[in-house]
């Protein structure tokens, strides 16, 4: 089997994406070297050594820890050439400049490796033009590949071709980009600004102009245009002043430069009279307001204020004005009713949405056939690469195909629309009219062969057995796949069919996937169906959360009307649960992604194993609400700890059990799976899947290659704790924060209960314990605070407004 191997990358660039793109190369253990210019002054690493250390402190942070930044090997041209033969694919990041990135093409050609694949992160400049620069023996093995930025968390990636690069080196690097980066990779064509910079920013040319038309402003607009319409929460004026309004002029003026009407000699886009500088825009840029790099762009931050410009005057003068909630009820329509009832409304707020929302369509449509293989790219580009929830084929085949398309044709002939572009033939007639739209079962339109073309068929996409995909292509949803062993309305448990059912999936159907006394059933008769005929039991849903803990709400009836003993009932069941998922004689995988807190983190943690996206929260929480983690989190904490210490020279527990103790009194969240894993909520046997779309197929494997190896559940066995002398030392320290202000007296009194459960109560040090008593001591802990009235306090407070009391 040939495949292409990736065990070093080069880097050239160590600007804001250069440096992002390296460090998120780190967090994926991919071995990686950084290289800029050669710094005038100092050590000629200078650029590289300073953008490095920039890493550590930037927000959202690149690196899964901070202390990463120093696998990234610093490198510069002058000196550190041969560096680049070790790599297999080469990442050009440096500034948007043609002659500067083609002179240094010609630079390092004598050093790329044999096989090795060159690629250019350029916005939009010409992928084929770049290549010229390159001797024919390298061009079939360089492209664009198109990132966004942030890079660790922005899904889009476009891989471009030229005429002359081989496809399997295209194939191998989407392979690469996917399993290896997490990332969705979508094939753009060679043309300014690839595909979703140029929907995206001329739909961002469109709100602004139709913004000035309707006579809004950027808060409202960005009301509008945010979470309420299904796209990122930034808006429109905001997302700009955080990409940053240069760049954003950057990306505007690749659409100048290449684009215009007939006869201009440019590329012929129809639309290239919505492609000058917004006035506003020019002036920000004179006055050097970038956005929120130099604190004011479209809004500027003052004390706690966040004021927003008035074009007009060009002063900042006070923001936060929100939408009509009149036009929030609307969103809220299904699609076909809501664009009917924008269009007709009388307001100003909804007529501006049906103007932006048409322009987008309008845009989409004229430019499908030259700017992207099939609508499902153009969709899935707005969606990974602009945060929107749906791409605006989607939307438009969602509210009734043929109806917008008529509405928009109006638009047109009455000179409503941005352009006088007619829609193109295919909209009105033909297959898409008779499929309803764009998006099919057998596949998305593509313009430019007239016909539904499937998504490729790549090895690597195997791997992912509910991939993401548009509206209309009824792709098999995990909640009816396969075969229901059993399903109520708190869980769901099934197999896959075929090769891949040998192993019960459990998938957890409450709200937040909230652990409710119902999913400690399911979980149970998981256990208990797996062990008698399966090979294993993952826990695993496709949606964004593992689970966010226990049920509170569900338990609080109970503990109305009996009082305590009845959550404590429910309490030794979770735990009970939670034994019985790690002693079961089949191994026990938990699938995380997003957020695994309290109960979430405590069902991890007792699984045999963990597979975990690398966009994982996890942590164990319930100190927020006043509480401690009663469902075995503390006992986890101790037995890890005792483990720690066996596997040591020193076998002095307390010093072990510090990091687990901290996390829990701080309820402090791992902000990464490489965190989690610091803190110890995963085990460095524990996989981290980049890509989320791959983890119910790892988690899979992992329970049957552990089967099949002959898994055994761990001994039961009693495990030293550190006893009142270390409970003694925790509660010193504890004394000193409460003294000096740093803790509430009641966050001493929850921190001191954790530390008597960790430290296995008023017991000699190295004493023996089992899970068992510790469950026992953790309960007592848990319920003793449901009593307390300043920990009420803290859930009622929690419950009502989503935020924590401090008291
Ligand atoms: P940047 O200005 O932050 O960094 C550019 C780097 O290039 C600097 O470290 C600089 O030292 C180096 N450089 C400058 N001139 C050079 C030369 N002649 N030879 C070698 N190195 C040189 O830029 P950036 O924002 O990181 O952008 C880098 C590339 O990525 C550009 O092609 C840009 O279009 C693209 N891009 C940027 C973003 C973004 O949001 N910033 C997003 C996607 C793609």
């Amino acid at each position: 089997m040939s495949r292409f191997q990736v065990k070093k990358v080069a880097v050239l660039g160590a600007g804001v994406m250069g440096a992002q793109i390296a460090a998120h190369l780190v967090n994926l253990k991919i071995p990686v070297v950084l290289f800029d210019l050669p710094a005038k002054e100092g050590p000629k690493n200078g650029i590289v050594i300073k953008a490095v250390e920039g890493l550590k402190k930037l927000k959202p942070a690149p690196l899964g820890v901070p202390e990463d930044a120093s696998l990234i090997q610093q490198a510069n041209y002058e000196e550190h050439m041969d560096v680049l033969r070790e790599c297999d694919l080469i990442i050009e990041a440096i500034a948007e400049r043609m002659d500067w990135k083609t002179d240094l093409y010609h630079k390092i050609a004598p050093f790329i490796g044999e096989g090795a694949i060159v690629a250019s992160n350029t916005s939009g400049l010409s992928i084929t033009k770049l290549s010229e620069a390159l001797p024919e023996s390298i061009k079939p093995r360089f492209c664009g590949i198109h990132f966004f930025n942030p890079p660790r968390y922005m899904t889009l990636v476009e891989l471009i071709n030229t005429p002359t690069t081989e496809p399997k080196v295209l194939d191998d690097l989407e392979a690469f980009v996917t399993s290896g980066l997490g990332k969705g990779v979508i094939r753009a064509h060679d043309t300014p600004n690839f595909i979703a910079n140029r929907v995206g920013i001329a739909g961002m040319l469109a709100t602004i102009k139709e913004a000035e038309n309707f006579g809004l402003t950027y808060d409202v607009v960005d009301d509008l245009t945010g979470k309420k319409l299904g796209r990122a929460s930034s808006g429109t004026f905001r997302t700009a002043d955080v990409v940053g309004l240069d760049t954003m002029a950057h990306v505007i003026k690749t659409l100048q430069d290449n684009l215009g009407p007939v006869g201009s000699g440019k590329v012929e886009d129809p639309f290239s009279d919505i492609y000058g500088t917004p006035a506003v825009l020019t002036k920000l840029l004179e006055s050097k307001s970038l956005g929120q790099k130099t604190g004011a762009g479209f809004y500027k931050k003052v004390g706690r204020d966040i004021l927003r410009l008035d074009p007009e005057s060009m002063e900042y003068v006070a923001g936060g004005a929100k939408a009509n909630e009149v036009v929030g009820r609307m969103l809220k329509k299904p699609a076909g009713e809501r664009l009917k009832l924008l269009r007709e409304a009388e307001g100003a707020e909804p007529r501006f949405l049906w103007a932006i929302l048409r322009d987008q369509f309008h845009y989409a449509a004229v430019h499908l056939a030259s700017i992207a293989d099939t609508a499902r790219d153009i969709d899935f580009a707005m969606r990974w690469g602009f945060g929107a929830k749906q791409g605006p084929f989607e939307l438009w085949q969602e509210a009734g195909w043929l109806q917008v398309a008529n509405w928009i044709k109006e638009d047109i002939d009455a000179g409503r629309a941005l352009s006088k572009a007619p829609l193109p033939d295919w909209v009105f007639k033909g297959s898409v009219v008779a499929a309803g739209g764009v998006h099919t079962a057998e596949g998305s339109w593509s313009a430019s062969a007239n016909k539904f073309i499937a998504r490729r068929e790549l090895p690597v996409y195997e791997r992912q057995f509910f991939p993401e995909n548009v509206l209309g292509s009824n792709a098999p949803a995990f909640q009816t796949a396969g075969t229901t062993l059993h399903e109520d309305d708190a869980i769901r448990l099934w197999t896959l069919d075929g090769e891949q059912g040998d192993v019960v999936i459990a998938s957890i159907k409450t709200k937040m996937h909230a652990i409710s006394p119902d999913v400690v059933e399911g979980l149970a008769m998981g256990v208990d169906l797996a062990e008698k005929s399966y090979k294993g039991l993952v826990i695993w849903s496709n949606d964004e959360m593992f689970s966010a803990g226990a049920d509170l709400q569900a338990m609080l009836p109970a503990f109305m009307m009996a009082g305590v003993s009845a959550v404590e009932g429910a309490e030794a069941e979770m735990q009970n649960v939670m034994l019985k998922l790690r002693y079961a004689s089949v191994p026990v995988v938990s699938a995380v992604r997003g957020l695994a807190l309290g109960g979430g983190c405590e069902m991890a943690v007792y699984s045999a194993k963990r597979v975990a996206a690398m966009e994982s929260y996890i942590g164990l929480v319930e100190v927020g609400v006043g509480l401690v983690p009663g469902a075995g989190g503390l006992t986890y904490i101790a037995r890890r700890a005792a483990e720690n210490a066996a596997a040591s020279t020193n076998k002095d527990i307390l010093p072990f059990l510090t990091e687990g103790f901290t996390a829990a009194a701080m309820a402090k969240v791992g902000t990464s799976a490489i965190e989690s894993r610091k803190i110890g909520y995963l085990l460095d046997s524990d996989v981290i899947v980049p890509n989320k779309d791959e983890l119910l197929y790892v988690a899979l494997n992992e329970a049957r290659a552990l089967f099949n190896s002959g898994y055994r559940a761990p001994h039961k066995r009693p495990f030293p704790v550190a006893g009142r002398s270390g409970l003694a030392t925790i509660k010193g320290q504890l004394v000193n924060m409460r003294d000096g202000g740093f803790i509430s007296a009641h966050d001493f009194h929850i921190a001191s209960l954790i530390a008597s459960v960790v430290c296995g109560g008023d017991v000699d040090a190295g004493s023996l314990v089992t899970e068992e008593y510790l469950m026992t001591l953790e309960r007592k802990a848990f319920c003793s605070l449901l009593e307390h009235p300043k920990s009420q306090e803290r859930i009622m407070g929690m419950m009502s407004t989503g935020k924590p009391v401090r008291n």
